[in-house]
């Protein structure tokens, strides 16, 4: 069971969300037990005496984790009439990764060329910006300035990313002086900028409620408080995916005081197709998969192959000012730095305005990924204050900044085990990737997921409907 100091810490929103919208969210989530004649034990019951055979718990997909990429999936699933069951290990949606991040719509600039990362972030904005606008979801086209607060950054780093932008089709982008940029931003530092119209930003929480909407409105249920804590493949049993789920009953005794009671039930579900989309632990379900054998004495698992890249985590911090705000107008990034984007400065719907994330990498070793601390380290106030007065420098006073809250990237890739640290795409791993049909794994879904989440479901529900013949 997860732990009540855990869950609870986890339900802390780092970004406010409206009493319209608790009450909206509460009314569109449908709560649905998994629970049925229970095994707690960690494979399914042999194939003659499973009470799931004849189909107790049986759905044509499950997807594993609420985040925007689920609930992007779901609901592209749901749409073109496939039945869908959303298995979310929190009481609520969209807890974790997906609440906290910069709130950006990205251009795509930054990504190698045809990589997925590039492919999913063009599409993805395209595909965000029309979906926001169809729904008035409040969303702003505000732009974004790459400021280079040292000479030699024009020509070195702001070039290579326009001619990087330009690579992926992002032809918007234009190198601006530091005069331009002054009547763009006047409180702005810099010798020059690489200006990108077409980024923005989002209300991310609305644009989860839509999906999660329209998913539940064409037949897709929710599983909340349910979380998927064995997995594995039976070929001979027509191919059938299992997934076993504990769910936990969760009091809300309406003060807030989330309790988790201390029973918890265990049971199997069979699925024809599974999307894995469980973020951080999206690794640790493909290796329950991937790592177990068939349980049918005539084993012909084909899963053996195939091994998941492990996930690596870096921590990103975020401070806000207590005051002496500015009036920024635009997203003002510094140039990138290995494992991050740099200390930014987002700016949200209501003009107030955020600095972050800086990269700080977890420790290999960490067992549980449960144990990342996500109170922020106010300590990290000095570090935040001189990079931002690169190129902000009327920051005059460390104590206005404020640590505000800490989101986790799921990485392919650490320092301490690469050396050199190079681009690591998204990972879409499908059965013509590991040999079973009907599953997909998406593996170091970090930035830019927010803004490739609808290009990535489109991506998503094609291998899927393409693997279903
Ligand atoms: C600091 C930071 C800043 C970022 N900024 C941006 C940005 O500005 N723009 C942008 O485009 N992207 C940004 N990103 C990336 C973006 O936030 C992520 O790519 C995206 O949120 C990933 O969504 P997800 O659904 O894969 O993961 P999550 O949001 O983590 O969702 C996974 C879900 O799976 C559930 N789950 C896990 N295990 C289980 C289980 N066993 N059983 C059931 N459920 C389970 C979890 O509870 C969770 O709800 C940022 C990321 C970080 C960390």
């Amino acid at each position: 069971m997860i732990p009540t100091l855990l869950l609870r810490k986890k339900l802390l929103h780092p970004f406010p969300i409206s009493p319209t919208l608790k009450r909206s969210f509460h009314s569109t989530t449908t709560n649905l037990s998994l629970v049925v004649p229970s095994s707690s034990s960690s494979t399914p019951p042999p194939l003659s005496s499973n009470p799931l055979r004849s189909s107790d718990f049986h759905t044509e997909i499950a997807v594993i984790g609420a985040g925007v990429i689920g609930l992007s999936i779901a609901r592209g699933l749901a749409v073109r009439g496939k039945e869908v069951v959303l298995i979310e290990r929190n009481s609520h949606i969209a807890q974790e990764t997906s609440s906290r991040n910069s709130q950006v719509i990205h251009a795509g600039i930054y990504y190698p060329k045809d990589s997925l990362k590039a492919k999913f972030c063009v599409r993805g904005k395209q595909l965000l910006y029309r979906y926001c606008q169809d729904r008035n979801i409040s969303h702003s086209n505000c732009g974004k300035l790459i400021v280079a607060t040292h000479p030699s950054q024009v020509q070195s780093d702001l070039c290579r990313l326009q001619q990087q932008a330009h690579s992926n089709g992002v032809t918007d982008v234009q190198l601006i002086s530091k005069h331009d940029v002054q009547l763009l931003e006047p409180s702005i530092k810099c010798e020059g900028a690489l200006y990108s119209p077409s980024s923005g930003i989002v209300d991310s929480h609305t644009f989860f409620l839509h999906l999660l909407g329209e998913a539940q409105d064409h037949g897709s249920m929710l599983a909340v408080n349910t979380k998927v804590v064995s997995a594995m493949y039976q070929q001979r049993e027509r191919k059938k995916l299992w997934l076993q789920t504990q769910t936990n009953n969760h009091n809300n005794n309406n003060n807030n005081n989330d309790t988790i009671d201390s029973s918890s039930a265990t049971s199997w579900m069979s699925c024809d197709m599974v999307v894995n989309a469980a973020g951080l632990w999206a690794d640790q379900i493909a290796r329950m998969i991937h790592s177990k054998q068939d349980t049918d004495s005539n084993n012909d698992n084909q899963s053996g192959a195939w091994q998941p890249p492990r996930q690596y985590f870096a921590k990103g911090t975020y401070f806000s000012l207590t005051r002496k705000r500015p009036d920024f107008r635009h997203l003002v990034y510094p140039v990138p730095e290995p494992g991050g984007l740099g200390i930014h400065a987002s700016i949200d719907l209501a003009g107030q305005v955020k600095f972050g994330p800086d990269v700080e990498w977890i420790d290999t070793n960490i067992a549980n990924v449960d144990d990342i601390e996500y109170t922020p380290n106010p300590d990290k106030a000095d570090q935040f204050y001189h990079a931002i007065r690169q190129y902000w420098p009327e920051l005059d006073d460390m104590t206005v900044l404020q640590a505000d809250y800490v989101g986790i990237r799921p990485k392919l890739s650490h320092p301490s085990v690469t050396k050199q640290l190079g681009f690591d795409d998204f990972v879409i791993a499908g059965p013509n990737t590991h040999g079973i049909p009907g599953l997909v794994h998406l593996l170091g879904i970090e930035s830019p997921g927010l803004t490739s989440s609808l290009a990535i479901a489109e991506h998503v529900v094609e291998l899927l409907l393409l693997s279903d013949g």
